[in-house]
């Protein structure tokens, strides 16, 4: 099938949002052809991607594999925490935002035992309070974490929570939704035994369904001990395993294909090392430039990830988010309302098919609407 990608419309304006994202024109065109979910040739493309996922998440891709979820990402992290976790088990949380936070309620609907750490909004998760808890709470069997609080922007320090983890021989969950595919990280290098991602973030495919790259042996512990019929994360991996690339109940072939596509994409700009410098170029030449215009950010340059940047309203009366959103999206850019409770933020992601030149445009596009300095 051919297709003219000039062909296809332009989008109205550049989404600087942390996903759904801007997405290339052949991810989009991707998506024109329909699939059969039981024919090999789809199944083929599910077992590809499950593989590259595999290889991308870990240095020992043979003691890992992958999970396709449907649903947004929120559905893959609930299908992890209520798929895991055994009945007498009990799970700690570390929270600084809303994803962490999240976490922790799907334990508390399901039933399940846990303890969460709260550092606050502003501060990384508290490696030094999980390992005084892990030390006097034997019962504590498994750790969840994000990895960048999309809240914020905030980088976790996840390497040392796996450390202090897996020194109590814990099992570890890490969120990395928002940072997978755009900031290198080795699962086996880490030993992280559950990573979760999807579609709509970093790999810069449309939404639809989420993945988990699992440690086999930690996964070979979870069948039949699902707290949910559709998210039982050992049943839809066996379908696939056994199935070679099925899905129970029916997959988002469109999302699937265009995923496919987005990965290939990721391949050809040099894969996750590449994506990463180019996102951090984009944050900084973002932050760089806002900062000449008088705005700050809301975390110290060392707790930043290169994924979303969270900015503090200007000190001025005037200033309204409505109005700069609404001038911005004029300007072709559709910005972000901050999430948190301490400060008054909006935030400006620059993951997606976003580039130097757009970081430019918008900086001068920017220059042009700031309408609390001229009163
Ligand atoms: C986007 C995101 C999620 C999932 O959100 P959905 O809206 O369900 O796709 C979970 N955790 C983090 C850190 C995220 O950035």
């Amino acid at each position: 099938m051919k297709i003219n990608i000039n062909q296809l419309p332009d989008n109205p304006y550049l989404l600087l949002t942390p996903g759904p994202l801007s997405t290339s024109k052949k991810v989009k065109a991707a998506m024109l052809r329909d699939w059969c979910t039981w024919d090999q040739d789809y199944n083929q493309l599910v077992q590809s991607i499950r593989s590259r996922l595999v290889t991308m998440a870990s240095s020992k891709p043979e003691d890992y594999t992958t999970v396709l979820m449907q649903g947004s990402g929120t559905f893959s992290v609930e299908s992890v925490i209520g798929s895991v976790i055994p009945r007498n088990g009990k799970l700690l949380v570390l929270t600084n935002g809303a994803y962490g936070k999240r976490i922790a309620e799907m334990a508390e609907i399901l039933g399940i035992y846990s303890i969460v750490l709260d550092s606050g909004e502003t501060k990384p998760v508290n490696t030094k309070q999980l390992e005084e808890v892990l030390k006097v709470d034997s019962s504590i069997t498994h750790v969840a974490v994000v990895h960048v609080e999309t809240t914020t922007g905030m980088m976790n320090p996840v390497a040392d929570v796996t450390r202090i983890a897996k020194a109590y021989g814990k099992t570890v969950i890490v969120d990395a939704m928002s940072s997978f595919g755009g900031i290198p990280i080795d699962m086996a290098a880490l030993d992280i035994d559950y990573l979760i991602s999807s579609a709509n973030k970093c790999i810069q495919g449309v939404p639809g369904f989420g993945f988990i790259i699992a440690r086999k042996e930690a996964l070979a512990t979870c069948k039949g001990i699902a707290r949910s019929l559709s998210l039982d994360l050992y049943d839809q991996w066996e379908t696939m395993e056994l199935g070679n690339g099925k899905w129970r109940y029916t997959s988002p072939t469109h999302t699937v294909r265009a995923f496919d596509q987005a990965l290939q994409e990721l391949e050809e700009e040099g894969g996750i090392a590449s994506r990463y410098e180019r996102f951090k170029t984009n944050q900084q030449t973002l932050v760089a430039g806002m900062e000449r215009m008088g705005l700050k950010t809301l975390l110290p340059v060392e707790l930043q990830s290169p994924i979303i940047t969270s900015f503090l309203y200007p000190d001025s009366p005037v200033f309204s988010f409505d109005e700069f959103y609404s001038r911005m999206k004029q300007e072709g850019f559709v910005i972000y309302p901050g999430k948190i409770t301490a400060a008054s933020t909006f935030r400006i992601g620059n993951i997606g098919d976003v580039h130097l030149a757009d970081m430019e445009r918008l900086l001068a596009g920017m220059e042009k609407q700031l309408f609390w300095k001229t009163n």
